[in-house]
C-alpha cells in the first residue's frame, strides 16, 4: 500500500459557515441527515450506472444496494453503498468545499434572517452531506472509486469543526461507507425501528434497495432486511400511487419542505415514448430570479438516471416547474450538447410545455384559491411567456391574471375571459393602462372617461407588463388597447361628441390657436377632449409611437430613446380652463399654459425633465392670486 501520512485540511470558509448555521438552526428537524445520506448513496449508484455505459470497465456484477447497520456498543450508524465512490481528489472537492454556484450569495442572504426562515431556506437549498454533523460528533467516510482495481481506498475524517483529515486505508469493495459517531443525546438513531421509520418516510421511492442489518436472536446471526419498495415511483401505475407518495417524491426531488400545489403524471406511448411527472411548487425557490438559477427537469433514459437540471425540456417562463422526464427514445450516452440539438428533445419540449400549461389551466378551473396562490408566487415568471412562446400565446394569455379599475384591490385576480364576459354592449376592445405602480395606474386621469361610462380597465404596473403587452395583440377576437394612446374607436363610446358649440365658438378657436403658438413643437398637436371629468388636461401618445412606459424600460436598460412628443388634450368644461380662457394678460396666460402641460406630463411620466422650472412657475402664479 502506498503509505501516506495523515494529511489535515481546512474546510473552505463557506463550508464552515454552512456547518455552523446547520448545526444551530436545523436542530428541530435533525432526522433529515439520513435522507441526505441515502440520497447521496443513491446518486452515487445512479452515477455508476450512467458512467459504465461509456466506460464498461467500471461495471461490475454487484447488485446495487444501500446498507445501513447499527453498532450500539460503539454508538455508530453506518451507511454503505456500492456506487461510484470517490478518488482522493474527489473527496477534497466534494466534502471540503461547496461547488454550487450562488452558494456565497445564498449564505449571505441568510445572515440576517430569523431562525425559522433560515430553517426553511436551508431546507430548500439542500443541506447535503454536512447535515450528518447535526447528530454526529465525528464522521468517517471510507471510499474507493469504482475504476480503482487496487485494495486501497481513502479515509476522510472530521468532527465538523473547521478541519478534516485524509489517509489511505485498505478498502476491498468499491463505493462509500459513512460512519457516524452519534452525539451523546442522539441515542434514538441507534434504534432499528426509528431508522426504518425515517427511511419509509423519506426514501421509500429511492430506486435502489435500502437494507438494514437485523440480529436474529434465535439463530444468533445477522441478516439484511429490505426497508423500501425500491421501485421508481414514476414507472408505477398512476392509480396505485397515493397523494402522500407523490408529495414525498416531490420533497425528495426538490428538497422543498412544502407540498407541491399540484402535479401531472403521464405515461405516453407511440413514436415518442416517455413518462413525465411535473410538479408546481407552492413557493418560489430562493434563486428563481438569479440568472444562474438551476432549473430544469431530472432526466432519465429508459429508467437510467442521466442528469439533474436539464433545462432543454422547458422554456424559461416555466422555470418554476420541477419534476422528471424519462424518455425511451433518447440515447443513453446523451450529453447536454446532444440534448441541445436534438429533434427528440424538441418534440419532448413541445409536449411538456403543453402538459404544463394544461396542468395550470386545470388548476385554474378546478381550484381558484390554489390558482390564485400560484399566480401570486409565479405570475411574474409566467408573464415572460407571451414574449418567449408565441406558439402557445392563447393558452398563456388565458392563464394571466390582472387587477382592474373596478377590482379595487392590487391583487391580480381577473382573467381575460372574465374581463371579456363583463364587457359593455358597445365595447369592442380590452382596455388597459400601464404605470409604475398600482396607485399611479389607479389614479391616472386617463381612467376618467372609463369610470364615467362604467367600462373596466386593466391596471398593469409590474415592470414586465409593458414588454408583455407588446406581444399580446388580441384575445378571443378582442384587441388590446392602451388607454394612454390615441384611440379613435373610443369616439363610438362617447355619446356627447365635441361638436358645434364648443368647437366652433370663436373664443375656443382663438384659445387653441394661442396655446399651439405657445407650445410650438413641444407637443405633437393640441385639441379639445371630452374624455376628462376631474382633470383640466392630459397628454396621449400617438397610436404608433413608443409609449411612455416602454420609453422608461429602454432608458432603464441604457438604450437610446427617441424624444417623445405627446398629443395635448384640454378639457374645455373644466373650471380652470374656463378661467384661463378669459385671461387678458398674455404673459400670465403663457405661464398657465406651460404649467398645464407640465402637470399633464407629470401625471403621465411620474417625473419632469425640469422640476425646478415647474415649481418656480407654480410659485410665480401663486403670488398672482
Ligand atoms: P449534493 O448531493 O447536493 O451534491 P452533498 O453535500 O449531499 O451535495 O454531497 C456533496 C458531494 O459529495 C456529492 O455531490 C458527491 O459528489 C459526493 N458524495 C457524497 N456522498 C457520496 C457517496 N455516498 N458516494 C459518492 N460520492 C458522494
Ligand atoms: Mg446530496
Amino acid at each position: 500500500m502506498n503509505i501516506q501520512k495523515k494529511e489535515t485540511y481546512s474546510f473552505q470558509s463557506e463550508v464552515k459557515q454552512l456547518l455552523h448555521l446547520m448545526i444551530h438552526s436545523l436542530y428541530s428537524n435533525k432526522e433529515i441527515f439520513l435522507r441526505e445520506l441515502i440520497s447521496n448513496a443513491s446518486d452515487a449508484i445512479d452515477k455508476l450506472r450512467f458512467e459504465s455505459i461509456s466506460s464498461p470497465n467500471l461495471y461490475n456484477n454487484n447488485k446495487p444496494k444501500i446498507q445501513i447497520s447499527i453498532n450500539k456498543s460503539q454508538r455508530t450508524l453506518i451507511i454503505n453503498d456500492n456506487g461510484i465512490g470517490m478518488t482522493r481528489k474527489d473527496i477534497i472537492e466534494n466534502l471540503g468545499t461547496i461547488a454550487k454556484s450562488g452558494t456565497k450569495s445564498f449564505l449571505k442572504s441568510l445572515e440576517d434572517k430569523k431562525n425559522n426562515i433560515k430553517n426553511e431556506l436551508i431546507g430548500e437549498f439542500g443541506v447535503g452531506f454536512y447535515s450528518s454533523f447535526i447528530v454526529s460528533e465525528k464522521v468517517l467516510v471510507r471510499t474507493k472509486f469504482a475504476g480503482n482495481q487496487s485494495n486501497e481506498g481513502i479515509l476522510w475524517e472530521s468532527s465538523g469543526e473547521g478541519e478534516y483529515n485524509i489517509t489511505n486505508v485498505i478498502k476491498k469493495t468499491q463505493g462509500t461507507e459513512i460512519t457516524l459517531f452519534l452525539k451523546k443525546e442522539e441515542d434514538e438513531f441507534l434504534e432499528t425501528w426509528k431508522i426504518k421509520n425515517i427511511v419509509n418516510k423519506y426514501s421509500d421511492h429511492i430506486t435502489v434497495p435500502v437494507e438494514i442489518q437485523i440480529y436474529d436472536e434465535k439463530n444468533k446471526t445477522y441478516f439484511w432486511e429490505q426497508i423500501n419498495k425500491a421501485q421508481a415511483l414514476w414507472i408505477r401505475n398512476k392509480s396505485s400511487i397515493s397523494d402522500k407518495e407523490y408529495q414525498e417524491f416531490y420533497k425528495y426531488l426538490t428538497n422543498d419542505q412544502n407540498n407541491p400545489i399540484t402535479w401531472s403524471h403521464n405515461h405516453v406511448e407511440g413514436t415518442h415514448e416517455y413518462i413525465s411527472l411535473l410538479y408546481i411548487p407552492e413557493k418560489a425557490a430562493w434563486d428563481i430570479w438569479n440568472r444562474d438559477n438551476k432549473h430544469g427537469l431530472k432526466l432519465y433514459v429508459k429508467r437510467v438516471y442521466i442528469m439533474d437540471n436539464s433545462q432543454e425540456f422547458l422554456p424559461n417562463y416555466l422555470r418554476f416547474i420541477r419534476g422528471i422526464i424519462d424518455s425511451s427514445n433518447l440515447p443513453l450516452n446523451v450529453s447536454r450538447e446532444i440534448l441541445q440539438n436534438n429533434s427528440i428533445t424538441q418534440n419532448l419540449k413541445k409536449a411538456l410545455v403543453k402538459r404544463s400549461l394544461k396542468m395550470l389551466d386545470k388548476l385554474s378551473n378546478n381550484d381558484n384559491e390554489k390558482y390564485q396562490s400560484f399566480w401570486n408566487q409565479f405570475g411574474l415568471v409566467l408573464k415572460e411567456g407571451p414574449a418567449e412562446d408565441s406558439e402557445n400565446l392563447n393558452l398563456i394569455a388565458n392563464l394571466l391574471r390582472f387587477t382592474s379599475m373596478k377590482n379595487n384591490s392590487s391583487e391580480q385576480k381577473i382573467s381575460l375571459k372574465q374581463y371579456i364576459s363583463d364587457m359593455c354592449d358597445k365595447q369592442e376592445k380590452i382596455y388597459y393602462i400601464t404605470a409604475d405602480s398600482y396607485m399611479s395606474a389607479k389614479n391616472s386621469p386617463h381612467l376618467e372617461l372609463f369610470n364615467k361610462k362604467g367600462i373596466d380597465v386593466l391596471l398593469l404596473s409590474d415592470r414586465i407588463d409593458e414588454w408583455m403587452m407588446n406581444y399580446l395583440v388580441e384575445f378571443e377576437g378582442k384587441k388590446f388597447q392602451s388607454i394612454s394612446k390615441e384611440d379613435l374607436s373610443l369616439n363610438k363610446l362617447v355619446e356627447e361628441k365635441i361638436t358645434n358649440k364648443e368647437e366652433t365658438s370663436k373664443e375656443i378657436v382663438d384659445f387653441l390657436i394661442k396655446v399651439k403658438k405657445i407650445l410650438g413643437d413641444k407637443v405633437k398637436s393640441v385639441r379639445l377632449t371630452n374624455r376628462l371629468t376631474e382633470t383640466p388636461c392630459i397628454v396621449l401618445s400617438d397610436s404608433n409611437e413608443m409609449s411612455t412606459q416602454m420609453a422608461k424600460l429602454f432608458t432603464a436598460a441604457g438604450q437610446p430613446v427617441p424624444e417623445l412628443k405627446y398629443i395635448f388634450e384640454i378639457n374645455p368644461k373644466h373650471e380652470l380652463i374656463k378661467k384661463i380662457c378669459t385671461m387678458s394678460n398674455d404673459e400670465i396666460f403663457e405661464e398657465w399654459i406651460k404649467l398645464l402641460l407640465d402637470q399633464a406630463l407629470f401625471a403621465e411620466k411620474g417625473n419632469l425633465d425640469n422640476p425646478h422650472e415647474f415649481i418656480a412657475r407654480m410659485n410665480k402664479l401663486f403670488i398672482q392670486l
